[in-house]
């Protein structure tokens, strides 16, 4: 059974205080609870040091937003997957729709990114999802297809193994609508079928799917409760300590019954 991966992406928010006063509460009320899925935060990388220390004796794991594909260099502005593993960093967000959208990543750009952070041993969140225009003219399978196809076409079986798969409908993304429990189940199917004809049938019974867009403790039972929704990427409700442990003791739930 594949283990639910819980994520939070803090997005621009929380410098290095207030990450680690969200950290302390979220420390404490994972204080006394056995956890078995995986729970991630992704702060922005002026945090990620202080996370790291944060959550020395926590079984929470942090991860970056972003990375270049190279190691070092002449970047300006930029951080290597070498530099995020030194931070003490296991995750690392690709490709998220406002990445795409704001600072015109394509997926060409994107492969290079996925490639080289799984490369230097990390462990690598890769977002897709339609546009809402997209899914209204019913193109969504196509645009998802051709958002995996250009990092699959990159990766062996053995590289991918490190790799997740966030599918994050545009439309549902801090906008308060969230995809149908339907409609995620159908997009994830879809994206396991797809693993398993580019990179074989063992890593598409392996990988995990996660559903990202206005995902939060009201909606979590029924879209983490999916066959093919392996758990959550949660933008704004991973800024509250309460509502993201909220979330994670659902994917518990799901997982114990
Ligand atoms: C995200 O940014 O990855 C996300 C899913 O955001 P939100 O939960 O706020 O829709």
């Amino acid at each position: 059974m594949r283990k639910k991966l819980i994520a939070g992406n803090w997005k621009m928010n929380l410098g290095p205080a207030s990450a680690v006063g969200l950290l302390k509460d979220l420390n404490q009320a994972l204080e006394n609870q056995s956890v078995s899925s995986e729970v991630v935060v992704c702060p922005p990388y002026v945090s990620l040091h202080q996370s790291v220390s944060a959550l020395q004796n926590s079984p929470v794991s942090v991860g970056a937003q972003n990375v270049h594909y190279e190691a070092s260099g002449a970047y300006t502005g930029e951080i290597s997957p070498q530099m995020l593993k030194e931070a003490g960093c296991s995750y690392v967000i690709v490709g998220h729709s406002e990445r795409r959208e704001y600072f015109s990543e394509d997926d060409e750009l994107v492969a290079r990114k996925v490639k080289s952070a799984l490369n230097e041993g990390l462990n690598v969140i890769l977002c897709v999802g339609e546009t809402l225009e997209q899914r209204k003219s019913g193109d969504q399978e196509r645009v998802v297809t051709e958002q995996l196809r250009a990092v699959t076409d990159q990766l062996d079986a053995d590289l991918a193994a490190r790799l997740v798969i966030a599918y994050e409908p545009v439309w549902a993304i801090g906008t308060g609508e969230t995809a149908t429990p339907e409609q995620a189940q159908e997009m994830h199917a879809h994206i396991r079928s797809r693993i398993a004809s580019s990179l074989g049938e063992e890593l598409s019974t392996s990988i995990r799917i996660l559903y990202g867009g206005s995902m939060k403790p009201a909606n979590a039972d029924d879209l983490l409760g999916q066959p093919d929704v392996d758990g959550g990427l949660i933008g704004g409700a991973s800024l509250d300590a309460g509502s993201f442990v909220k979330i994670v003791e659902i994917a518990e739930k799901i997982t114990s019954s």
